[in-house]
């Protein structure tokens, strides 16, 4: 197989660029960074676009690689999730949460679901991870707050306009059929807020046409204190802390109700 040829400075996020209008989205413009020395970062990030989707991107070669997963990501070693992969993103992109305008590409609410770190599985730094992209078979290991353990993307059409690969949980001591973790876990990992207060985050409204236009930097959760719940009143702040164990409890009663049909699928395949 052909090595791939690594992207020029611009080269990989001309995609990226094409489909934008930085003057409308706070979306960073970014650039194709210096390779990685030391850790590889990944993020998920939540979107509302036009269909709800998990974005799952992992750095390499100076940007994240860029796949969007329809059901997200599952610890069920015997569920296969379907990953269409998109352009490359900015590794700046890492940090943004918050609203893409509407009618502008990608216009939805994003939540910073999960990040991290990661490595090939069987070590070897960028260049085994690179070895298993061009190969399509990237065996890694994530170590995010929400994602942990052993991974694997499989690519399963190349021709296709937008590659297919599936993204299937390694078996390891993370693995677990009974955790739906994308339904259990809907707070962002950065601010801890949902997308509803996302949604309505005053201050995050990139396309407003007053004093934020112009502004270069995205308004991403790097400037904003790091609190679970910044944009909320006292009383609601009480309310949601009171909520949310109690739904993270019934949400894993629900899931424990379920396997007997996952496994019967998972047999029927
Ligand atoms: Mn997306």
């Amino acid at each position: 197989m052909a090595t791939r040829k690594r992207p020029t400075r611009a080269g990989s996020l001309v995609e990226y660029k094409r489909k934008r209008d930085f003057s409308k989205t706070r979306e960073p413009e970014g650039r194709v960074s210096d390779s990685a020395k030391g850790t590889l970062r990944f993020v998920v990030q939540k979107h509302a676009a036009s269909h709800l989707h998990f974005d799952f991107r992992l750095e390499l070669n100076g940007v994240m690689k860029s796949w969007a997963v329809p059901k997200g990501p599952s610890y069920d070693p015997s569920v296969r999730r379907l990953a269409m992969q998109v352009e490359d993103h900015p590794i700046e992109y890492n940090t943004f949460e918050g609203i893409i305008p509407k009618g502008e590409y990608g216009g939805g609410t994003v939540m910073l679901w999960d990040r991290g770190t990661f490595g090939p599985e069987a070590g070897g730094g960028e260049d085994a991870v690179r070895a298993g992209y061009d190969k399509g078979d990237l065996k890694i290991t994530l170590h995010g707050k929400r994602l942990r353990g052993s991974w694997v993307l499989v690519r399963i059409r190349r021709e296709a306009e937008r590659a297919q690969w599936l993204l299937i949980k390694h078996r390891d001591r993370f693995a677990d059929p009974d955790y739906d973790v994308v339904a259990e876990v809907t707070t962002s990992v950065a601010t801890g807020r949902t997308m509803e207060q996302i949604a309505s985050g005053r201050s995050r409204v990139w396309n407003s046409n007053h004093e934020e236009t112009g502004d270069p930097e995205p308004r991403g959760v790097r400037r904003s204190p790091r609190r679970k719940t910044p944009t909320k009143t006292t009383a609601a702040k009480r309310a949601s802390a009171k909520v949310a164990p109690a739904k993270r409890q019934s949400a894993k009663r629900q899931s424990a109700k379920r396997p007997t049909r996952k496994k019967a699928a998972a047999k029927r395949r």
